[in-house]
């Protein structure tokens, strides 16, 4: 049954015979929580050498059949994206900037190399999941938690680019990121893990960054901490980002600034924000900063708030700094007003409850 057409590329809908009973689905919307209950369906395209992209499918969601030598097992060859579909209040849903997430995950596939896939087939292929998973996205502060990904599939143990990857994208319901709701975070600076280095995968979304992050996430957590801060891989100094999220500093006089793009992930988030600032004329500057600095800046009221970025929690204050050797406290500790009313105003935006300027707000029919 073919319900879209793009270029040569059909997908074909395989609806699942054994949907979740109502009842249970408002009882796992009801919950919230982060990335742990799934939707009824997935997609699926293949890439095969000499063939490309086909057979792309929204079909019952179920495991993978994977041969044990499959690439991605032993080589880590995948990549992933991270978006949102929000339910507004009169009940249509929309996607917040779908195309950065098609480009940069092209460019994600490009650093690896993997094959790139058409941006309006990306596009498409979540369109379709959202339209048959429709009644999985949640109303209020809820959202559809998006994870379209890319895999080598070939059983192949030789190193060398893979001849066949699966693309899919898979949805779940969420609440809040944090589980302590959008208290501010504690971070642990890490003096030992680095994130990425100068001609390494840090602007990549693969999962293989997050891999080499854990140890460091895990030294967080023992800390009492939820995030972990990466300084840079040459000198151990300069701040990056946190493991799966920007990093904005805001100054006394109610400037903003953020570390420069290169070794760190190019947030959407982070450009929605800074394009966000600059339109409300607050100056945003994007620079080295090192953590002597920083903690110099905040002990003598330069620096007043600081917060994250990312789609998952999307604004986030750092209210505590943690790193071997010491702590220090933002502010007093709390969300500050700049961080707030940026949230307020990029939540309200991504939610379609502002006027869409800029053209951020892709509706799905
Ligand atoms: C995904 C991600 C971000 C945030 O990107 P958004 O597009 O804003 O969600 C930041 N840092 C890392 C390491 C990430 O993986």
């Amino acid at each position: 049954m073919p319900t879209a057409t793009a270029n040569a590329l059909t997908f074909t809908l395989h609806p699942t015979d054994t949907p979740t009973a109502e009842a249970e689905r408002a009882a796992i919307l009801a919950q919230g929580g982060f990335g742990t209950a799934f939707t009824d369906h997935m997609v699926t395209i293949d890439w095969r050498e000499g063939k490309g992209w086909h057979d792309a499918q929204v079909r019952k969601r179920a495991p993978f059949q994977l041969d044990p030598a499959a690439a991605v097992l032993h080589y880590a060859q995948e990549i992933f994206e991270g978006l949102k579909a929000y339910r507004g209040a009169d009940g249509s849903i929309t996607l917040f900037r779908p195309d950065q997430n098609a480009k940069r995950f092209n460019a994600s596939a490009t650093r690896m190399a993997m094959p790139t896939l058409p941006e309006h087939v990306f596009v498409e292929a979540i369109e379709a999941l959202v339209r048959v998973d429709r009644d999985w996205v949640p109303g209020g502060d809820g959202s559809l938690y998006l994870r379209p990904f890319m895999f080598a599939a070939e059983p192949f143990l030789g190193v060398r680019p893979a001849h066949h990857f699966i693309f899919s994208v898979i949805a779940s319901p969420v609440g809040n990121y944090f589980k302590s709701g959008p208290k501010p975070v504690k971070v642990w600076v890490s003096r030992e893990y680095t994130r990425a280095a100068k001609g390494g995968t840090g602007a990549a979304k693969c999962g293989g960054n997050y891999a080499a992050s854990l140890v460091a996430q895990a030294q967080a957590y023992e800390n009492g901490c939820e995030q972990v801060i990466f300084l840079d891989a040459a000198e151990h100094r300069w701040i990056e980002e946190l493991g799966g999220m920007n990093i904005f500093f805001v100054r006394k006089d109610g400037s903003l600034f953020t570390t420069p793009l290169g070794t760190i992930l190019p947030g959407i988030t982070r450009a929605s924000l800074i394009e966000l600032a600059r339109d409300k004329g607050i100056q945003v500057e994007e620079r080295r900063y090192a953590f002597d600095e920083w903690q110099a800046d905040v002990a003598r009221g330069e620096v007043t708030e600081a917060f994250a970025c990312g789609t998952a929690a999307v604004v986030a204050a750092i209210g505590e700094v943690q790193f071997d050797g010491g702590s220090f406290t933002i502010g007093n500790g709390e969300t500050g007003p700049v961080t707030q009313a940026l949230r307020q105003e990029l939540t309200a935006l991504q939610r379609n409850q502002l006027p869409d300027t800029r053209g951020w707000v892709h509706k799905i029919a």
